[in-house]
């Protein structure tokens, strides 16, 4: 599992939100690969414990920790448990998601709106909160927020989801500045399309769509820059338009 014999993450430990499948498994994967110690929270426990399974089957380090973003109880009690645990967080990969692309805003339910800003958006920002002062208190730290394309433009019948990752782009450009004094580098992912269960993508060729490996992968440049510089932002497309 491990890269070539490196081992550039060196027992980092790194928490990954909605790591159980699709993006963030494949990035707890990555990290894992990369010698970090990886966190995987969610809130279905299967997934969670399969994929650790298969990090740990493979040389890697995974522990599952169950936690729901949108609850703030829920987050803090995970953050106590990793600080309690381990004494630190080095990486924090904000990654939970909801989708919600069912038409257009004015006959969205207000409960789909508030699930889909509660996970993408007030989740980072309760993410933030309870794992930032770990980070702070080390003078040290990398956090990494998946959003989108969709933050970027606009995304007819998922206007909720858009605005939720227009939000996340401009919580984490403003959370960067805050932060780089403390040597904590904030860096955020906008992904187009990718072949996961969050959207059925309808009229795209999904042959053509990004994998989860694709982020993944991007994360793993992230995180392994030399610690004196940080790539803020990154937009991924796929080769071929989907
Ligand atoms: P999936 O639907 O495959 O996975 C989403 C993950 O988020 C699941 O593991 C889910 O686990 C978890 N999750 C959802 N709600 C919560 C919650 N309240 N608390 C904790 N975990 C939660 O989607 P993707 O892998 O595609 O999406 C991952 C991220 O990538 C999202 O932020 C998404 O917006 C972003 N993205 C996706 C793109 C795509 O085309 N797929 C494109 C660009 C960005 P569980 O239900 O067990 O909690």
């Amino acid at each position: 599992m491990r890269e070539a014999n490196l081992n550039p993450l060196n027992e980092q430990v790194a928490v990954v939100t909605g790591a159980g499948r699709g993006i963030g498994a494949a990035i707890a994967r990555k990290l894992a690969a990369l010698g970090a110690v990886v966190i995987l929270c969610g809130r279905k426990l299967e997934p969670l414990e399969s994929t650790a399974a298969e990090i740990n089957r493979a040389d890697g380090r995974a522990q599952v920790l169950p936690c729901d973003v949108t609850d703030l109880s829920s987050v803090e009690a995970a953050a106590q448990h990793v600080d309690t645990s381990y004494g630190r967080a080095d990486i924090l990969v904000n990654n939970a998601g909801v989708g919600g692309f069912g038409g257009p805003l004015h006959q969205m339910p207000a409960e789909s709106w508030d699930q889909v800003l509660h996970t993408n958006l007030r989740g980072v920002y309760y993410c933030i909160r309870s794992f930032a002062p770990i980070m702070v208190r080390a003078q040290t730290g990398h956090i990494i927020n998946i959003s989108s394309l969709a933050g970027k433009n606009p995304l007819p019948n998922g206007a909720a989801y858009a605005a939720s990752k227009w939000g996340l782009n401009g919580l984490s450009y403003s959370v960067a500045e805050e932060l780089r004094v403390h040597h904590i580098r904030v860096s955020v992912v906008c992904p187009g399309s990718v072949d996961t269960e969050l959207s059925p993508h309808t009229g795209k060729d999904s042959t053509k769509m990004l994998q989860p490996d694709d982020v993944a992968h991007v994360v793993g440049m992230l995180v392994t820059q030399a610690p004196q510089s940080f790539v803020s932002e990154v937009l991924l497309r796929p080769t071929m338009k989907p």
